[in-house]
């Protein structure tokens, strides 16, 4: 169908249960073909979906079922696009992902990796990374730190909860103590070390989710005062940012 907006016709057309879908002109949800709309209603529709379709950060292209060719549409029922496949049927959610690290504790200092992977390669970190499936978060963060500094902790209180809208993250830190120093740097890490408040690099801290968490753990630890911190970063944040 004929969409007037230059960008939208050059990506999209419509169909007419009402959805859109890219690269088609066969609605994958009803199978009807295109058809021009009423164009200042359509117009204000079309903008809508668009605006929403380059907000879904996802490359998808083929499907995880049946390995067809997926394309972007919005389900019956449902308010914003989704891969859907055209051969089987099955829409694909994608949800935000977990990230889960420790702070492990050891006397007066914490244990910080310096990474030894893009991104921020050289920079230091908490132990952290993204979870994984049929796992808790507490297991999640023991099992990054003895990836990343072969150490072990004993998890303690969830200590911060850092949304990141922007880039469909979640960061969950946990106050952690360190069993013993017996650790030294995994496959992700050049170097691991224990910095006392006064010695945290803070210029070289690889991550501003990290900083935070190190920056409330020190002020709670200053007051004597131990809370759960939850915060949200603003759409600004991109992943060069988090
Ligand atoms: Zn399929």
């Amino acid at each position: 169908m004929a969409i007037q907006d230059p960008h939208v016709r050059s990506y999209f057309s419509a169909c007419t249960c009402l959805r859109v879908m890219r690269y088609s002109a066969l609605c994958v949800i009803c199978l009807q073909a295109e058809k021009i709309f009423p164009a200042i209603w359509h117009h204000e529709h079309v903008s809508n979906v668009i605006l929403a379709i380059k907000n879904t950060e996802s490359t998808m292209n083929y499907c995880s079922e049946c390995g067809a060719s997926v394309a972007l549409a919005i389900p019956a029922g449902d308010n914003r696009p989704r891969h859907v496949c055209a051969n089987c049927g099955m829409i694909h959610y994608e949800n935000p992902k977990l990230v889960v690290g420790a702070i492990p504790e050891w006397e007066d200092s914490i244990l910080l990796c310096r990474r030894a992977i893009e991104p921020r390669y050289g920079k230091w970190t908490l132990p952290a990374g993204f979870m994984e499936t049929r796992e808790s978060t507490a297991k999640a963060a023991s099992r990054e730190t003895l990836e990343e500094a072969s150490a072990q902790i004993e998890i303690g209180e969830m200590f911060t909860l850092i949304d990141v809208p922007a880039i469909s993250q979640v960061y969950i830190f946990y106050r952690a103590r360190l069993l013993d120093t017996d650790f030294h740097p995994g496959e992700e890490s050049l170097e691991t070390a224990l910095f006392p408040e006064s010695r945290i690099p803070w210029d070289d801290i690889a991550f501003h989710t990290v900083s935070l968490t190190l920056r409330h753990y020190f002020a709670d630890r200053a007051n004597g005062v131990w809370r759960f911190h939850t915060m949200t970063l603003p759409m600004a944040y991109s992943s060069n940012d988090v």
